[in-house]
């Protein structure tokens, strides 16, 4: 989660980090001049332009990560007119630790983070997958990333050593060895960049994909296969998981979880996917709407073209930004743990698949 200057060598790119982000029309010679100017600390367009997806970092063949650079500079200029004490994000992170569901004793731990509010995760966090769960939640156990999207992208640094430490105290006081994640955000901070910053993490991190797919590996008898083809959105923040070989750890448990509840996913038939996947607009959604809405419309219309019946999300910030805009396309959104329970036969409660009628928060 830094710029590596030493990487960024401009006679071995040809600008890939601006010439392939899907917002922007940025030529070779364009794309590099305004790395160029970011790194010497001048003002350029594309600090306004930039919404906040981190793509860019997988797209730099030299693995500059460009994406932190933009995000440096959007914060040290304030060019994205956020005011200081802008909400959600600043109250996420001062809410009081609070268990929203207690389990039973040495059951599984979930940290929802600060933003259990944006879908009800005490609704989405039931059913046979999450009888014994308990579930935990407030600003002590939020990672700050989605400040990121507010031009305030030093916060998950700034917390992480009083994140990290809030949340062994967790596991202590619950008596486990690991917490699940229900957000990617907080799983990459605990691992990707715990490990960048050689911050010892007393706990095993668990993502939410890895438990739901270990769960069912144990309990394939109780599936009944849908049958159904789906699509995904894969959130900005999953690009800071863990590699496994060249792709992210998280897509190898989302395969097998859809692999064992039968679903197949129309995503090798999709423009925007794998490191073209396009941002669900969260980070411009009230400062530019119109741009979000038009970024979310074209992202539906690719799955509806590729044969989705369902769009699946992980994350759930993309789904409370995006499921109004599913609605009106007539593509189902389905939060991932509600797509499982279908296939478990479960009842999906008053949240339904996408806790529709849930504010955007
Ligand atoms: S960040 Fe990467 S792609 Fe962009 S100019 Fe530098 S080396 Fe090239
Ligand atoms: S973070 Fe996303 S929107 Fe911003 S420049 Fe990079 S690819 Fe484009």
């Amino acid at each position: 989660m830094a710029f590596d200057l030493s990487k960024c060598d401009f006679s071995r790119c040809r600008g890939e980090c601006l010439v392939r982000c899907p917002y922007i029309s940025y030529g070779e010679d364009d794309a590099k001049r305004a790395i160029q100017s970011l790194i010497r600390g001048e003002p350029h367009p594309i600090l306004k332009e930039c919404i906040t997806c981190a793509a860019c970092n997988d797209f730099c063949p030299q693995g500059a990560d460009p994406w932190d650079l933009i995000a440096l500079r959007q914060e040290e200029t304030g060019v994205l007119g956020i005011p200081p004490d802008a909400k959600p994000s600043s109250d996420w992170l001062t809410k009081p630790a609070i268990i929203l569901r207690r389990g039973k004793p040495g059951g599984p731990l979930i940290s929802a983070g600060g933003i259990y509010e944006v879908v009800p995760q005490a609704e989405f966090l039931t059913g046979q997958m999450f009888e014994d769960a308990t579930v935990i939640g407030g600003g002590a156990y939020a990672c700050g990333f989605t400040e990121t999207h507010l031009g305030r992208a030093s916060r998950p640094l700034e917390y992480l050593r009083q994140f990290i430490s809030n949340l062994a105290e967790a596991a202590d006081e619950f008596g486990v060895d690991g917490i699940i994640f229900t957000h990617d955000a907080c799983y990459d901070v605990a691992t990707t960049l715990a490990m960048q910053q050689r911050v010892e993490v007393p706990f095993r991190p668990v993502h939410i994909l890895e438990y739901i797919r270990d769960w069912l590996r144990e309990h394939r008898d109780r599936v009944r296969p849908l049958n159904i083809s789906i699509a995904v959105q894969g959130g900005c923040t999953t690009r800071y998981a863990p590699k496994g070989g060249d792709h992210e750890i998280w897509s190898d448990w989302l395969a097998e979880i859809f692999e064992i509840i039968g679903v197949e996913s129309v995503e090798e038939k999709r423009t925007y996917t794998g490191i073209d996947r396009l941002c669900c607009g969260c980070g411009i959604f009230h400062t530019q709407t119109e741009r979000a809405l038009e970024i979310q419309r074209r992202n539906i219309q690719d799955a509806i073209d590729a044969g989705a019946e369902k769009l699946v999300f992980i994350c759930p910030a993309c789904i409370a930004v995006m499921r109004a805009a599913c609605r009106k396309m007539e593509l189902e959104p389905i939060y991932i743990t509600q797509l499982v329970k279908l296939a478990l036969g479960e009842e999906l409660g008053p949240a339904g698949t996408a806790a529709f009628g849930y504010p955007v928060r």
